[in-house]
């Protein structure tokens, strides 16, 4: 068949744009990027082969990287699961990761500055790395099972061909035409045997199949090349079948043996993260079951942590050091998603289904025994290290909190590890523990506001009355915090949690009490009628009109019924496709400001003034503004409000 032309996709050639001009200075790695392929598609058919013995090659599984010197080629190939012509279409011509057109204007909008390079890391450069290298790029790929092979071919400008090609056996073979080396760009010459052979070793060492190497050596006139100057002697076993990779599994060996770079590099092999992990976690369990695992929490959130379909790298189960899957969910609940890692296990059943996992009794001794491990390195950590934890939970405490949303996981734990700012730290975070420390004898609860915006609950009406009498409420803002504070609400050292936006609010002393409740039924005296024809124009909006015990300064606030969700969570859960019912607000006027003496007066002498109405609806407008709400009718509320002003500006001018 003949040559098909194809054009990226948008954001592919933004990517190799980005990626060719920036100043990504470790070029090298596109041959890790290249290997991990390579490894990550022999997986896969070992995968398949498990329950397709037919699919699996002739020979052993291996890599191996072809050096043509005169050339100016490099191969990497595998006998691993290669891909149809749709397959090498997609997977090479577009991005399929969810969120990657936000994460491309990002990096657009940092490009050329210190942060692309760092963005790109973020994003995991992949294939596309291999054209920071190289002039061309052909893919040759046949996938088990087919007879047909497909061959790709790219100089990575607007677009790339594929043809119908052969191909002996299952597998891929990408071939670089490099380009020359350029030391100021920090390019080395990869036509050098040693200069692979360094590399491999320090980005792909634990890689668990052998990568070979074979060398068509330039033709010279002389016998022995002059290249013997630059290449040590010892670092040329020429056609020797020894692998350049250890093929060690990292976790397997003592902690001690293996450098941070090692562990490092080992990170980046299974997350196709770029940059460094924050923590690195190991483990060991014993008894029963026995597994081992090496986990590592990454420097940053993935750009699509919160999207629903993100690319779950997580956890990679082995069986007795042979790798077994890619994310296995089972492994780690949701709320940690973020963890990457190993875990390999000794008595699993190396044909082990993913409809078996749930099953297992060990996979599920594992999985506990990493929560607990992991929880407990995060508590450590809290403690030992404040301000990396502090970057932790800015990036990962969001996720974390959906830990909260089930009764059967460790509540209490991640209760201790939570962080929020709160009306006395404004804009430092305190922890749950502190907050209970400084509360005072007589508070029995743990007062908080939750809303969809920090700035709204800091100067929040519902505050004012707390602020007087010194009390400290948290300020939760993150969705998910509407969700577990509302769903379910849990207890922390046996305190209950308590919204101040919510029910009555009951601040004072046994003495006051009676005090109060004297002025209250003065002031619901006073303002009965008032408030009554408040009511009628707002009767759509809110559900009841009353006075307020918690304003101080402000003229009046919304507040929810206990047990009833937030405007903000009904949001949520509409849009999850969940059917709720509309709750409608208390709108809580305060009895001590002028305004309702004011409106009280005009309607002593005009009940009927249309001023009331208007003033109804503004009050309620601006009481929905000050929690970060939305109005329903934003022009409506202006007007009213411009017409008002007018009238107020006439009176007085
Ligand atoms: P990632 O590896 O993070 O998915 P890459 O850009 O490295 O992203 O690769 C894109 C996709 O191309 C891979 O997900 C895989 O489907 C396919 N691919 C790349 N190299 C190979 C290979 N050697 N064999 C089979 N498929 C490959
Ligand atoms: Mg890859």
């Amino acid at each position: 068949m003949s040559v098909e032309k194809h054009e990226f996709e948008a954001e592919v050639k933004q990517l190799l744009g980005l990626m060719i001009h920036s100043l990504y200075s470790h070029k090298e790695v596109f041959l890790r990027e290249l290997i991990s392929n390579a490894s990550d598609a022999i997986d896969k058919l070992r995968f398949d082969g498990l329950t397709r013995p037919e699919l699996l090659p002739s020979g052993a599984f291996e890599i191996r990287l072809g050096v043509d010197e005169a050339a100016r080629t490099l191969s990497v190939e595998d006998n691993g699961a290669g891909m149809s012509r749709e397959e090498a279409v997609a997977n090479l011509g577009t991005i399929a990761r969810s969120g990657t057109g936000e994460f491309i204007e990002k990096l657009k909008a940092s490009s050329g500055k210190l942060e692309a390079p760092d963005l790109i890391g973020q994003f995991g450069v992949g294939f596309y790395a291999s054209f920071m290298a190289a002039d061309e790029v052909s893919v040759l790929t046949r996938k088990a099972g087919e007879s047909g092979a497909t061959l790709w071919k790219s100089d990575g400008g607007g677009g790339y061909s594929v043809e119908e090609a052969e191909r002996d056996e299952a597998g891929t073979t990408v071939t670089l035409q490099l380009k020359p080396a350029d030391s100021e760009d920090g390019l080395a010459d990869f036509a050098q045997t040693w200069t692979l052979r360094q590399t491999v070793k320090k980005y792909s060492d634990f890689v668990a199949y052998p990568i070979h190497l074979d060398v068509t050596k330039a033709p010279t006139e002389e016998e022995e090349p002059a290249d013997a100057e630059t290449a040590p002697a010892s670092d040329e076993p020429l056609d020797s079948n020894e692998p350049l990779n250890s093929m060690k599994a990292i976790w397997t060996r003592p902690e001690s043996e293996v450098g941070e770079e090692e562990y490092s590099e080992f990170y980046k092999h299974i997350s196709h993260d770029h940059s460094e992990p924050m923590l690195r976690i190991t483990s060991r369990l014993e008894g029963t079951f026995e597994a081992r695992s090496l986990l590592y929490v990454p420097g940053r959130a993935p750009f699509d942590l919160y999207h629903r379909e993100m690319a779950h790298r997580g956890i990679q189960l082995y069986v007795r050091r042979v790798f077994i899957m890619d994310e296995c969910r089972e492994l780690m609940p949701e709320y940690l998603r973020f963890v990457k890692g190993v875990v390999d296990a000794e008595d699993v059943s190396l044909n082990v289904s993913r409809e078996m996992l749930q099953q297992d009794r060990q996979i599920r001794t594992i999985r506990k025994h990493l929560v607990k491990k992991i929880l407990d390195t995060l508590k450590e950590l809290k403690k030992a290290d404040p301000e990396k934890y502090l970057r932790f939970w800015a990036e990962f405490g969001p996720v974390l909190k959906e830990g909260l949303l089930a009764w059967d996981e460790k509540r209490e734990r991640i209760l201790d590890l939570l962080l929020c700012p709160s009306s006395h730290h404004e804009s430092e975070l305190t922890s749950l523990d502190d907050y209970v420390e400084r509360m005072p004898e007589a508070q029995e609860e743990i007062y908080y506001l939750v809303g969809p915006k920090h700035e709204a609950l800091v100067d929040s009406p519902h505050l004012e009355a707390f602020r007087d009498k010194g009390i400290e409420v948290l300020l939760l803002s993150d969705p998910v915090d509407e969700v577990w504070l509302q769903q379910m609400p849990p207890e922390f050292q046996g305190k209950s949690f308590k919204s101040v936006g919510r029910g009555e609010v009951d601040l004072a002393s046994e003495d006051e009490k009676q005090q109060a409740e004297e002025t209250r039924k003065q002031e619901e005296e006073t303002y009965q009628d008032v408030i009554a024809a408040i009511r009628s124009a707002v009767q759509d909006e809110v559900k009841e009109v009353r006075l307020s015990s918690r304003l101080t300064s402000s003229p009046a606030c919304l507040v929810l019924d206990d047990g009833e969700i937030t405007p903000q969570l009904e949001a949520m859960l509409r849009q999850a496709g969940q059917e709720v019912p509309t709750v409608k607000p208390i709108l809580e006027l305060n009895g001590s400001h002028p305004l309702l003496q004011k409106l009280q007066r005009i309607f002593d002498k005009d009940a009927v003034d249309p001023r009331i109405a208007s003033y109804a609806q503004l009050l309620f407008g601006q009481a929905l503004l000050a929690e970060g709400g939305q109005l329903a009718d934003p022009a409506g509320f202006s007007k009213r409000l411009a017409e008002l002003m007018v009238e107020a500006l006439g009176e007085s001018g």
